[in-house]
């Protein structure tokens, strides 16, 4: 492993699973960065919305400069690296990331440089010694040890708080950072991403030493978080949290600064009974994922 000025703090797992706000909780620490879900930044139209400063990031002080000078500096063109993201990242290119961890490929090796050279210009703008990205997604997990030293976090929420979650018939909305739609999505859909999710995310967890995170204790029990990220501020869990330039991530960062609420977590008030008692299912055959 190669020696860095920096680590990145990895939040993986499912979406809906409050890994936004746990960006935010743990970019609070004085020597922590909060980016939000930096795989994003390769997708049409990114340019145009917005960061947390309410700038937009074609504008933003930070990510302006930041991404003039990695493109400067970077050894092929923006479409190139588009072109290698879609090729790395995402459930269904794990394994051939996971192989190229280990036997990479020129393609593998170009990608991975001009990332670290991407997350190396967050670094030197930023100052900080810990990046957070908060990407979710498994495959990455590979593509950021390749140069870095990794901390993964794989958050787990129980099936039947995602599926309530994804029944919200979500519209884009840029200025207030919804940059994607999300339409209800069938059971069944739920069921086989949260599944894929999470075993990918096992396992790279398990390759990496990473370390597992319940949604629902964390969020009842704010203060176990410092086992995770140990510059934690004494009493973090009764400030508010808002994160400077953090980009791609769910609206809350648009908000403003978001305190932590014990909410009722346990309430599912959007899933019929039938879906309700077919989760309940899902969650004792993987109660570890719940
Ligand atoms: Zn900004």
């Amino acid at each position: 492993m190669k020696t860095k000025p920096y680590n990145i703090l990895y939040i993986a797992g499912y979406g809906h699973s409050g890994t936004t706000i746990l960006d935010l909780v743990f970019g609070s620490a004085h020597d922590t960065f909060s980016c939000g879900e930096l795989t994003h930044f390769t997708r049409q139209g990114f340019f145009e919305e917005y960061c947390s400063c309410m700038e937009q990031i074609k504008d933003c002080s930070f990510w302006k400069p930041v991404f003039e000078n990695w493109q400067r500096e970077m050894p092929c063109t923006f479409e190139e690296y588009k072109r290698l993201r879609n090729r790395y990242e995402g459930n269904r290119h794990f394994f051939k990331t996971a192989f190229n961890y280990l036997f990479p490929g020129k393609k593998f090796k170009l990608f991975s440089h001009c990332t670290e050279l991407f997350y190396d210009e967050i670094h030197r703008a930023s100052g900080k010694k810990v990046i957070v990205d908060s990407s979710k997604g498994s495959s990455r997990i590979f593509l950021l040890a390749s140069f870095v030293p990794l901390s993964v976090i794989h958050v787990c929420r129980n099936f039947r708080g995602v599926l309530n979650s994804e029944q919200k018939d979500v519209k884009v909305d840029l200025e207030n950072g919804i940059e994607a739609a999300s339409p209800p999505k069938p059971f069944s859909r739920v069921l086989r991403d949260w599944v894929i999710t999470n075993s990918t995310c096992t396992v790279a967890r398990l390759v990496f030493s990473g370390k597992k995170l319940y949604f629902k204790k964390w969020i009842q029990n704010p203060t176990l978080l410092v086992k995770y990220h140990a510059s934690l501020p004494n009493n973090f869990e009764k400030q508010a949290f808002k994160a400077p330039h953090m980009i791609a991530g769910n609206a809350i960062r648009m908000k403003p600064p978001q305190k932590l609420r014990r909410k009722t977590v346990l309430e599912y008030n959007r899933l019929t009974s039938s879906q309700n008692r077919l989760g309940l299912l899902v969650e004792w055959i993987f109660p570890f994922w719940s």
